[in-house]
């Protein structure tokens, strides 16, 4: 069974090295709609795979960072980054080309590992990211696999958010106990989710 949460973000971008002379030469935006959708082992106390509810904490803050931001290759030119990072509050910077593919793969990559650093507490079973639709545009969507993880050697620490985005999060210092969870492979869980008084399961 898999259920599906729509996200959306107004975000800025150049693809370079794409064919299109628009996209690859000039800093520009689009109305980013994000599917995610999740998997499970089984349904929780609820009769649900995952509470939508449950989504709209740190899975939220996650794509809502590049709302009214600049997604930065880290492969960018030297000075237009320090440009960028003088002159704009809000920017990712990003291992991957900020293409429609790349944000699904980010997308992908980080939510699955906030769920791996996650303490369920209404009988979920192993719910997981089966996999993330990003919609450029009307017409256009990019759909990342978790099979699809396996073309780049990726890592949390790639992924760089500007101060002002992370002052806007829930906990500004969530990322951090992301990246520590995982290269300390294991200990307790960053992330509780509420605990349910279940009356009939
Ligand atoms: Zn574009």
């Amino acid at each position: 069974m898999i259920i599906r949460k729509k996200f959306k973000f107004e975000g800025a971008h150049i693809v370079r090295d794409c064919s299109s002379d628009r996209c690859k030469k000039s800093l520009h935006g689009h109305s980013y709609v994000v599917e995610v959708f999740l998997t499970s082992t089984k349904l929780d106390f609820g009769q649900m795979v995952y509470d939508f509810g449950l989504t709209k904490g740190t899975i939220r803050d996650v794509v809502d960072s590049f709302d009214h931001a600049y997604a930065m290759w880290n492969k960018e030119k030297p000075d237009f980054k320090t440009f960028i990072k003088s002159n704009s509050d809000r920017y990712v910077e990003m291992p991957l080309s900020p293409s429609a593919e790349c944000f699904a793969l980010t997308f992908l990559f980080v939510i699955d590992k906030i769920l791996k650093a996650t303490t369920f507490n209404n009988g979920e079973g192993e719910v997981s990211v089966k996999s993330v639709r990003v919609h450029e545009t009307d017409t256009g969507y990019a759909e990342a696999f978790q099979e699809d993880l396996q073309w780049f050697d990726y890592n949390l620490t790639d992924i760089v958010f500007s101060d002002a985005i992370k002052i806007e999060w829930k906990d500004p210092e969530m990322y951090e106990k992301l990246i520590s969870y995982h290269s300390n492979n294991g200990g307790d869980k960053p992330f509780i989710n509420p605990i349910v008084a279940t009356k009939y399961s």
